[in-house]
């Protein structure tokens, strides 16, 4: 197979966190197979050249947060789109969202809950390159603990849609595990507290499950090759979260320096999804009518504590990873605008934000070996990006500014139009 050669251009050192300019790289069989400067590149005649002079080369972007089946317009009334959306449609709106990521240079996105078993197989079709998407892993439906998320409806219709899973004890969660392993999870996603857009009652100081019950869900996923995801706002789910071994924590918002502490001994990873909370702050009056009181409410009390607690975790030095919770604040597709609120209201540097979109995104899901930074022997996901975004990383919102898209060595899109 001929190679694709990108020529000369500034490469994101994600490792290091510092651009390196005259760099070619030589892609072959979906891998990077050489890497260097320009003026020691080997040409042959087959090469298939790209001259990306003066151009900035990202690792591929990775967002660990979003629910693909979900479109934005749901999220002002998640009762009506789960009565009228039927299963079938969720899962081409997961395809149409996955495209929208990887247009915008998120090649790694991971899907943290879903209603249907679509994800997994959106999966194995874009895998199969049947379809055309981001790399995706997958939690497919989370493991919740019924009677403390009140699903989006009146209790008759809950009782309806009702799987018959009351997931109680060790076992229980045990046969949970396995049975998410069975449906094609890649990583378990559970909630350790309430949540904001989880119904009216749902607390977000509620713990959620005791630590045996934590401790056999990791136990099991681990043992599995699964990495667990959990949702969490208040403070003793936080911490029961991160004590258990949980290996990503999602929002955070509570969270306090004991548990920061434990996360930085234990290597436990921050998912900020600043994007969420964003939501509520830029909610006009006349859309706050769409929600109970109760919503906004929670919504209103989290973002006092978000920005500083986050900032506080970053600064005590937790791992950081990037992920928005996409749709809640926008559709799918703009997820570099976390990229400026991680820099805005957490105080870390551009370089460092992405880095957490990259190298520690990879990290966190545990696949350093094969994404994350631009290296031999790693996949060629790239972002081909026209002016720095070291300097101004609002040109990654602009999709004129993403040139070329790669994948799998492959160009997948060109300044937001799909390469089909
Ligand atoms: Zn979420």
């Amino acid at each position: 197979m001929s190679r694709v050669v990108l020529r000369n251009g500034k490469v994101f050192d994600s490792l290091n966190g510092k651009l390196i300019d005259g760099q070619t790289i030589i892609i072959q069989d979906r891998k990077i197979n050489w890497i260097g400067q320009d003026s020691s590149y080997d040409q042959e005649s087959k090469d298939k050249i790209i001259d990306v002079s003066g151009k900035v080369l990202l690792p591929g972007l990775m967002d660990l947060h979003v629910h693909l089946e979900f479109l934005h317009e749901f999220i002002y009334n998640m009762e009506r789109a789960m009565l009228r959306t039927k299963d079938a449609m969720l899962g081409y709106y997961a395809l149409k969202n996955a495209q929208e990521h990887l247009k915008s240079g998120f090649t790694t996105i991971r899907d943290c809950g879903s209603e249907t078993l679509a994800p997994s197989s959106l999966r194995k079709l874009i895998n199969e390159e049947f379809l055309l998407g981001p790399r995706c892993l997958v939690a497919q439906q989370p493991i919740v603990q019924w009677g403390n998320k009140e699903e989006f409806g009146p209790h008759d219709w809950i009782k309806f849609m009702r799987r018959e899973e009351v997931i109680s004890g060790t076992d229980g969660m045990i046969h949970a595990v396995r049975e998410r392993r069975r449906d094609g999870s890649d990583f378990i996603k559970t909630i350790t507290t309430g949540g904001v857009l989880h119904g009216q009652e749902s607390k977000v100081e509620l713990s959620l499950w005791n630590n045996d019950e934590l401790h056999a869900m990791v136990a099991e996923a681990e043992r599995l090759g699964m990495h667990v995801a959990s949702h969490a706002h208040g403070s003793l789910g936080n911490h029961t979260a991160v004590e258990a071994g949980i290996r990503t924590i999602e929002h955070g918002s509570m969270i306090t320096e004991e548990t920061v502490r434990m996360m930085v001994k234990k290597g436990t990873y921050l998912v900020p999804t600043q994007s969420a909370f964003s939501f509520f702050d830029n909610l006009t009056p006349e859309k706050k009518k769409a929600f109970p009181p109760e919503i906004i409410e929670k919504g209103e009390h989290l973002a006092q504590f978000i920005a500083e607690n986050h900032k506080m975790a970053y600064e005590k030095g937790v791992n950081i990873a990037l992920g928005t919770d996409a749709p809640v604040a926008s559709a799918h597709g703009n997820s570099a605008r976390e990229l400026l609120l991680m820099v805005e209201n957490m105080g870390m540097t551009p370089i460092e934000a992405l880095q957490a979109a990259t190298i520690n995104a990879a990290r966190a899901i545990r696949m350093e070996e094969e994404l994350g930074s631009l290296e031999v022997g790693k996949y060629a996901d790239l972002v081909v990006v026209n002016g720095n975004p070291l300097d101004d990383l609002t040109l990654l919102e602009q999709k004129e500014n993403l040139l070329y898209v790669l994948k799998d060595g492959k160009i997948v899109a060109k300044q937001g139009r799909l390469e089909l």
